[in-house]
Order: structure tokens, then C-alpha cells, then sequence
């Protein structure tokens, strides 16, 4: 042994080499070795400190003591090492200072300090190393020794190495609570976590939303990458939620391709909203995944305690509720919770039945909206929309039911009746026209899709040159083998492609240059954008034109309704325009009339500029002043005001609280007012509810609604006349 700790009663003793083990035992057992007359306590002795030595020399348990102060006289030289140290240098150190305590899960832990200060004993404390390196623990046991004349002495005792268990107990509970594919909580940490926090939140009256998020076209990644590509993909999905929120323990994986976020104290619509599209934003990027570039999309639903739910039973119900109304809504969206979504779940559960029978029923149809040279005004081509007419319902937007079609894999035989009729309809009609036919990417992705192409084209006698598909990127149109070889295929039939709705988020400038479109369409969205101050889409889109015309692809921009967009439109190069400007879609008969002499010309009309967006509705709504709540019909609606119907002669200046339901109160002033209509400025802008709707930013919290119904006083009497009255008399 190297270096033989020195105790008051052996210093200056030698260890004799062999029984020199690895402590004072060994020591003590060697100096009992020396001869003497043997008795047999000696002999028992002896051998009782050569098992001793043994056994600190096997690991398996280890021995320390102490002075009365609690500091070190003696402790295992192997222990010591562990600790990076060796015992004579321990020696004289307090042994509590040695470890640190080790949280047990929960039960208040006696402290090694407190225990040896009462002179109690203890067993199997479970203590960990205070020192850096290596992390072990041990369980220690000691006892409080006293002199003849009952003087506490010190303690001497034992310890065991509990690393290994320690570590598997805690694997064992990092995999009861994480996911281990991502390392986020997994659905039974947040789920308790949720629990305990709305049950905290509700006695301090706080609020705390929650989001549920569901990966869009992932189940695609998985069937046509393979699940290793999946589980990456996810990964990758989980260290964006991560960077945006921010909390690693708010952030959970409920599993497959769902994730749930708590948001402790946040109500604010326009703050989740702006959350929820950053999310969707970031998710929707472009992913490398085993070396092949994949792109998916993600939905957010939204919901608020204490206004959407006060437990999380409640809460999640409701939140999944407004994830399957963004799904609905076309995907790629947010959608917060509202009461009416439990009706529009069952709308469209009904609807994906009523689609399956559609196309036999002879309730679908194609109309054509022209597509027309920004120069010129010469529509160049049609693009086929698909129309459904709801035997009840009426018009149902393709935006709609088309990803049910999808869901509900109807998306086959609803393409390929689009297909035919389009080509039908396009080989009729005079002059070359073009027309182009929407694919879906799960159409794309189906190695029949140019067998069905020629079909179509053989079966019409439409020339293919005539014919252009466009699809959206999405994640068939990776990198992968099966892409290029449905491009080669669809290009050897003598098909254009097009690139629809660039700036979405799906789509990447770089992409672009290995991919064999021949055109590439603007999203509405984008050029909208372009004419808000600031933004910097204008040059993206400059760019985009840009890198078309090096590689000979025409752009078409789409959805633009203003002269205004129009201007910039042209400035930008962009060579061909879709939108209200030049006309809606129309119908296959109506496009005959105009194209009869086989040129269309279109001279754009529409508003000067873009309107902020306001909707047309009917809708009731209460209208509170001084106290008397007023019922009147909106008549339009946008962020920063609304027109009502409903009261007569009302100043202008004066003040409404416009109580749209649910606790969504707004303050606003009568700026314009005729007989029994009023234009109402906000106070404050409403905020966008993700579905194309608005939303008051903030709610009137059920606990002020539980407070104030205890001190109300009732309402007044009205000052106004409302048009009821004035009706009746
Ligand atoms: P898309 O392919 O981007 O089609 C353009 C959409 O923008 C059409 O909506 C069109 O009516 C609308 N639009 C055009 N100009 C304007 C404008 O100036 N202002 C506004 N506000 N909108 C304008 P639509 O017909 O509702 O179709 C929506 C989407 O549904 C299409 O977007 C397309 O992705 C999908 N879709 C339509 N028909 C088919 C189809 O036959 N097959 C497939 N797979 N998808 C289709
Ligand atoms: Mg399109
Ligand atoms: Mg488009």
C-alpha cells in the first residue's frame, strides 16, 4: 500500500508488504501477525481482520470513522481514490464535506450534517460525491461511539457503491418520462405536468394555453423514405420546436408525428397566433434527411385555459378540436378553439361521406380561370379548378375537400375525372390554349400517374405540349429516385410542368435549378405581402424572375386583384398574371363565348389598391352601452372596425363595447352613422384566428365574469331606439 493512513496509535509503524492491502485493517491485521504467543481471541481476532481486509480489498463495501468533530480518521484507500484524492490527504477533511445529497424522489431526505450533529445513527444514506469527475454514489451507514463515560467519540462506519443502481433507476425514469427518440417529455410527464399546473394556475386565477401539433404528409415521409428517415425527420422537428419555444420541459412528443406545448401564462391571441405561424413557418422548411431533401408541413390547434377549459381533460379535448379544424381548413394552419368548431367536426365528417358518392352523383365540375400575358393581356392558358356542388350545402371550396379527398384516398379517382375532363374540354377549344390541371403530391407519387396522363391525352387528342400539370413541392418531390423518374416519365410524354404556389414555405430558390419545371406560379400570399411597406418580398420575388429567365421558366403570379398589384406586378417582370383582375374562373361555356375567335383579350379592371381585408357577413352580435346591452346584426367586419345594424340615430363619437360572444369584448367608436347603421373604429385591432377569421386578442377571463356576476346591478334602460322598436311602431 502506498500511502498507509496514519493513525495516532500506529505512526511510525512499517506495513509489512504482503498483508499491506488497502487500509488500517490490513495494517492492524499485520501487526497482529507478528509473533506472539496465539491465543484463540487472537487467532479469532486476527482472522477477523483479514476478512475485513478482503473485503474492502474486494470493492464490494468500504469503512470510514471519525473524531468527535466529524472529521475523517479513517477511510478505504480505493473510496478515496474514487473520490480523486487519496486518504491521507483526506484525512483530518469533515466528512460530510465529501458528498453532496442525493434528491430522493420526494421524501424529505435527512442531511448527513444534521444526523451527525445529533449524534444519530443512520443507514444506507444515500449520498453522492461531492467532487468532479466520474459521479458516484454510495449508501452510508454509520454509528455514534461512546467512551466509558458516555462521551460521544465519533462515528465509525460503512459505505456501499450504489452507482449502478442509481444510474439504471434513473434510465428507467428518463424513459418513463421522456421519449427517447427526441428526448422531450413523453404524453405522461406533460400530461401530469399540465394537470398539476391548470390546478395551480386555477386558485392564483392565472391563465395558460396549450398547443396541440400534428406534422402534415409525415405518414408520406415514413412509407416512401422508411422509418429510419422518419425518426430522423422527427428529431430534426423536435429541435425546431425547441429553438422557437424555448422550455425544454414545456415541449412534449405525445408520439407518431403529434406534439403538445404548454405556454404557462399567456392568453393573448395575437401573441399564440404570431407562435403558432413561426412554428409552422420553421416546420415547414426544407429538412436533409439521410441525404435526401424532404419537406413536410405542420398544424397547430390552440386553446386557452381558463376559457377554453379548466382541466386538462377539457383543455385537450378542445385543443385537438381546433388541430382538426387548422387540418381541415387546407392544413398549414393554426386554428384556436371555439365552441362552433364542435359543429363544423361533425360538418365535415359528414362531408367526407357525401364526397365519396359526388363524382357518381355528377356533382362535381371544372371551371377555368385564364391565365394572361402581364404584356399583352392575352390569356396564354386556362387553369382547371375543380368545383363541388353540395346537394344541400351548395358551393364546397376545393381548399376544403380536397385534403378530405386525400384523407379519405378518393384523391385517385377525383384527379384522374379531372384529368379526362380537362383534356376533353382544353381539345375543343380554338387557338392553342393551354391547360393547366392541379395534381396532388399523393397522385404524383403513384407510379401509374403518367399511364393515366396518356390515357387522358390519347383519349381527347390533345396535343401534350397543350397539357400543364402543377404540383406543389412537397415531400415527393425530394431528391429521391422515384422523383426524377416521375419527372423523366412525365416530361418524355411531352407535358409542361409548373411549380405551384412558390412562397408558401414549401418551396426553395435552390430547388428549383434541378427540378424540370417550365414554370413556376407565385403564391397569392407572397405578392400580397409584396405590397405591404417593408417587406422584403418585392426582391425575392425580383429574384425568383430572375433566376426563371436564366433557366427559361415563365412565372405566372397568382390571386392578384388590385391595379396596384398589377403595377408591381409588371415591374417585378413577372411574365403571366392570374387573379380577379383579369377575370374569376368561368365556366367551360362561358370561356367558348369569349374565346370563339380563338384570341382572348382581358383589359384588367378591379380597386385601385388592396382593401384591408374586411368580411361580409350576417352575423348577431351585442353592442353595450351605458349599460344596456343592444342586439344588432354585423353587417362587415375587418381587424380595425365593423358596420352594425340595428339602432337608430346613434352620435357619432359614441362608445360601444361590441360583445361578439365567448368573452370577446370590444371598445370602439361610432365614426360614421346613418339612420340604423353605424361604422365602428376599434380601440384595439383584432387579430387573425388562423382561419381566415378574426379574433379578439384578448378574452374577458371567467374569473371576472364569476366576480362581477356578484356585485352586478343589473342593466339600464336603453337610450337608444333600436330598429325593432321603430318597426313595431
Ligand atoms: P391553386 O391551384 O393555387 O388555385 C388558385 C386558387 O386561387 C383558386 O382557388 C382560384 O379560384 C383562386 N384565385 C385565383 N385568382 C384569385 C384572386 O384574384 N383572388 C382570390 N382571392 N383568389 C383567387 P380555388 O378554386 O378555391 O382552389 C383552391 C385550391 O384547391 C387550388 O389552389 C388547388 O390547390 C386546389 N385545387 C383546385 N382544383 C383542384 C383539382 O382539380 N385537383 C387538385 N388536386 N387540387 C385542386
Ligand atoms: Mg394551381
Ligand atoms: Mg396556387
Amino acid at each position: 500500500m502506498s500511502n498507509p493512513a496514519p493513525r495516532p496509535d500506529d505512526q511510525g509503524e512499517k506495513a509489512v508488504p504482503d498483508g499491506g492491502g488497502r487500509g488500517f485493517l490490513g495494517k492492524l491485521g499485520a501487526r497482529m501477525a507478528a509473533p506472539r504467543p496465539e491465543t484463540a481471541p487472537g487467532i479469532q481476532t486476527r482472522e477477523a481482520l483479514l476478512l475485513l481486509q478482503n473485503y474492502e480489498e474486494s470493492g464490494q463495501g468500504w469503512f470510514w470513522s471519525t473524531d468527535a468533530d466529524g472529521r475523517l480518521t479513517y477511510i478505504t484507500q480505493y473510496v478515496a481514490e474514487q473520490m480523486g484524492r487519496t486518504a491521507t490527504a483526506l484525512l483530518g477533511a469533515s466528512f460530510s464535506d465529501l458528498f453532496l445529497p442525493v434528491d430522493s424522489h420526494g421524501e424529505r431526505q435527512r442531511t448527513l450534517p444534521f444526523l451527525l450533529t445529533k449524534q444519530s445513527k443512520f443507514d444506507e444514506l444515500p449520498l453522492r460525491c461531492a467532487f468532479e469527475g466520474d459521479q458516484r454514489w454510495w449508501a452510508v451507514s454509520g454509528r455514534p461511539h461512546f467512551d466509558g463515560g458516555g462521551r460521544f467519540t465519533g462515528y465509525r462506519g460503512s459505505g456501499i457503491d450504489i452507482t449502478a443502481q442509481r444510474r439504471s433507476a434513473e434510465d428507467a425514469s428518463r424513459l418513463a418520462m421522456y421519449d427517447s427518440l427526441t428526448g422531450l417529455a413523453n404524453r405522461f410527464n406533460i400530461s401530469k405536468k399540465l394537470d398539476t399546473t391548470l390546478a395551480a394556475f386555477a386558485q392564483q386565477q392565472r391563465s395558460c394555453a396549450i398547443m396541440l401539433l400534428d406534422l402534415d404528409r409525415f405518414k408520406q415521409v415514413n412509407d416512401t423514405l422508411g422509418h429510419p428517415a422518419g425518426d430522423a425527420l422527427l428529431k430534426q422537428v423536435a429541435e425546431r420546436l425547441l429553438k422557437i419555444v424555448g422550455d425544454k420541459e414545456m415541449v412534449s412528443r405525445l408520439g407518431g408525428d403529434e406534439f403538445q406545448i404548454i405556454l404557462p401564462d399567456i392568453e393573448d391571441r395575437g401573441k399564440l397566433g404570431d407562435m403558432a405561424s413561426d412554428i409552422i413557418n420553421s416546420l415547414s422548411q426544407p429538412y436533409s434527411v439521410e441525404g435526401s431533401r424532404c419537406i413536410i408541413g405542420a398544424s397547430v390547434g390552440v386553446a386557452i385555459s381558463p376559457f377554453d377549459g379548466d382541466n386538462s381533460d377539457n383543455l385537450v379535448r378542445n385543443a385537438d378540436l381546433a388541430l382538426y379544424a387548422a387540418k381541415g381548413n387546407g392544413r398549414g394552419r393554426f386554428s384556436f378553439y371555439s365552441s362552433d368548431l364542435h359543429q363544423s367536426a361533425e360538418d365535415r365528417r359528414a362531408l367526407e361521406g357525401d364526397l365519396r358518392d359526388a363524382l357518381a352523383r355528377g356533382e362535381m365540375a371544372l371551371s377555368y380561370q385564364p391565365i394572361v400575358n402581364a404584356k399583352t393581356n392575352t390569356v396564354t392558358g386556362m387553369e382547371a379548378l375543380v368545383r363541388w356542388t353540395h346537394p344541400e350545402r351548395g358551393p364546397i371550396s376545393p381548399a376544403l375537400f380536397i385534403p378530405i379527398a386525400e384523407e379519405a384516398n378518393l384523391i385517385w379517382a377525383l384527379g384522374e375525372w379531372v384529368l379526362r375532363k380537362a383534356t376533353e374540354d382544353a381539345a375543343a377549344w380554338p387557338g392553342e390554349m393551354r391547360v393547366a390541371v392541379n395534381v396532388s403530391p399523393i397522385q404524383f407519387a403513384n407510379a401509374e400517374l403518367p399511364k393515366i396522363v396518356t390515357h387522358a391525352l390519347a383519349a381527347s387528342g390533345l396535343p401534350p405540349a397543350q397539357l400543364e400539370l402543377e404540383i406543389t413541392e412537397s415531400v415527393f418531390l425530394g431528391d429521391s429516385a422515384e422523383t426524377s423518374h416521375m419527372f423523366k416519365a412525365l416530361k418524355g410524354l411531352g407535358v409542361r410542368l409548373a411549380l405551384d404556389d412558390f412562397g408558401t414555405g414549401y418551396s426553395s430558390l435552390g430547388y428549383l435549378q434541378s427540378a424540370p419545371f417550365d414554370k413556376i406560379k407565385i403564391d397569392q400570399s407572397f405578392v400580397r405581402g409584396a405590397t405591404e411597406a417593408g417587406s422584403r418580398n418585392g426582391a425575392i420575388i425580383a429574384a425568383i424572375v430572375a433566376l426563371a429567365e436564366a433557366l427559361e421558366m415563365e412565372t405566372t403570379a397568382e390571386g392578384i386583384e388590385s391595379l396596384d398589384q398589377l403595377d408591381l406586378i409588371r415591374k417585378l417582370n413577372v411574365s403571366h398574371v392570374q387573379g380577379y383582375v383579369y377575370s374569376k374562373p368561368v365556366s367551360n361555356d362561358e370561356l367558348l363565348r369569349h374565346a370563339e375567335s380563338g384570341n382572348w383579350t382581358i383589359k384588367p379592371t378591379g380597386p385601385a389598391r388592396q382593401r384591408t381585408d374586411r368580411f361580409h357577413m350576417f352575423r348577431k352580435v351585442g353592442a353595450i352601452h351605458d349599460n344596456h346591452r343592444y342586439a344588432v346584426v354585423m353587417r362587415n367586419l375587418s381587424a380595425t372596425g365593423a358596420f352594425i345594424e340595428g339602432i337608430m340615430d346613434v352620435p357619432l363619437g359614441t362608445q360601444f363595447v361590441i360583445d361578439f360572444g365567448e368573452g370577446q369584448l370590444v371598445t370602439g367608436t361610432v365614426r360614421r352613422s346613418k339612420q340604423h347603421q353605424q361604422g365602428i373604429e376599434f380601440e384595439t385591432s383584432m387579430v387573425s384566428d388562423g382561419n381566415g377569421g378574426l379574433c379578439t386578442r384578448h378574452r374577458v377571463s371567467p374569473y371576472l365574469i364569476a366576480a362581477a356576476a356578484q356585485h352586478s346591478g343589473g342593466l339600464s334602460l336603453p337610450m337608444f331606439t333600436t330598429t325593432s322598436d321603430w318597426t313595431g311602431k
